[in-house]
């Protein structure tokens, strides 16, 4: 690969701003979808209560993390304290109890990775998918929201990313691709690094959140509200930001050798995580610690072809960020 080049200033670039902002704002969540998910939340925790007295049920992934476009399935937590439970028979319960609610297409998946089951509400048409007990991904979800508060350029920049993925085929993580959790990881990331720095490292500050979930510590700053001018020294905005993410991933991120790390807010090297090797059918061959279990590498789901398709689809977006009269257009072409 002999790709690497200066990027040189496109001049017209700050003209795409408003058409950037335009489409994120075309994909926020209206207040009244929000509200129906809510209204779902309320009336499955009714229904669940009813066998489960003392469960709860959270909101996680981008339902509750702020990075939920429009239109999204929710995907709620249920979560019980009994030890020793039997997921796929609760699952299996609750399967039953929400079908007889007259719940539609109610479905359990015992045997996925996440066991969960699906539905769908006819009354407000919203898909759900509820899991048991995954009380990590409730915790991940809260550092995600976080760090969106922090600065409004991340929430603008995530969206428009998730965005391209869906259009161009490249957040499918069953053929390869990566997850939508994996790509604001890289957002976040991205923004760390940025000079000046747009967002801090939250799990490198003094914590004022602690909880140890299934053995992990999860430990940050989340008093986010005293961050608000964090970035305000970059006054990159969002055009150029995407430009610059593309770029990065297309001729910057080194494949190879480097590791990208929210929870420390740098690179770290493969070979200080062993992740050097192919061990069963982890490649390591795009690394993304996630923020928590730092064992878990997010690009685990890429393969040696799907990496290939990875890497062309930044290139393509870099080169039409960099040249393409219409970015706003072409960028989301279906592929
Ligand atoms: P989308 O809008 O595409 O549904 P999402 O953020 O809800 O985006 P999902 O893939 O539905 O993404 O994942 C839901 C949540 O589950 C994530 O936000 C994250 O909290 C958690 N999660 C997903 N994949 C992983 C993973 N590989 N490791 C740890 N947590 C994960
Ligand atoms: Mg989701």
């Amino acid at each position: 690969r002999n790709h690497k080049r200066v990027v040189d200033c496109r001049s017209d670039i700050d003209r795409m701003n408003a058409p950037f902002l335009a489409i994120y704002e075309s994909l926020v969540p209206t207040e009244e979808e929000k509200s129906k998910q809510k209204q779902l939340l309320t009336s499955l925790e009714k229904l669940v209560n009813k066998e489960w007295p003392t469960a709860q049920l959270y909101l996680y992934g981008s339902c509750a993390n702020s990075f939920g476009v429009s239109k999204s399935d929710i995907d709620v937590c249920l979560a019980l304290e009994e030890p020793d439970i039997n997921k796929s028979e609760i699952l299996l319960k609750l399967a039953d109890i929400l079908q007889a609610d007259n719940l539609e297409n109610v479905q359990a998946l015992t045997r996925a990775r996440v066991p969960i089951v699906k539905l769908m509400d006819p009354v407000t048409g919203i898909s759900c998918d509820i899991c048991i007990n995954n009380v990590l991904a409730v915790v991940n979800t809260k550092l995600l929201h976080d760090y969106a508060q922090i600065d409004d350029r991340l929430r603008q920049l995530a969206f428009i990313v998730k965005h391209w993925a869906k259009s161009r085929g490249v957040n499918v993580t069953y053929q390869g691709t990566l997850s939508s959790y994996a790509y604001v990881l890289m957002c976040i990331h991205f923004l760390q690094q940025r000079k000046p720095a747009i967002l801090p490292c939250l799990q490198g500050m003094e914590a004022t959140y602690v909880v140890t979930v299934d053995d992990i510590e999860c430990a940050y700053f989340d008093q986010v509200q005293h961050l608000r001018d964090f970035g305000a020294r970059n006054k990159e905005r969002i055009a150029a930001l995407v430009w610059a993410f593309f770029d990065y991933w297309a001729y910057r991120h080194d494949y190879a050798n480097g590791v990208i790390s929210v929870r420390t807010g740098s690179i770290i090297s493969k070979r200080a995580k062993d992740w050097t090797r192919r061990i069963g059918n982890d490649r390591h061959l795009i690394c993304i610690e996630d923020p928590f279990e730092i064992s878990h590498d997010l690009g685990r789901v890429v393969d040696k072809y799907s990496i290939k398709t990875l890497r062309e689809e930044f290139e393509r977006a870099a080169n039409i960020m960099h040249l393409d009269p219409d970015p706003c257009v072409t960028l989301f072409e279906p592929y």
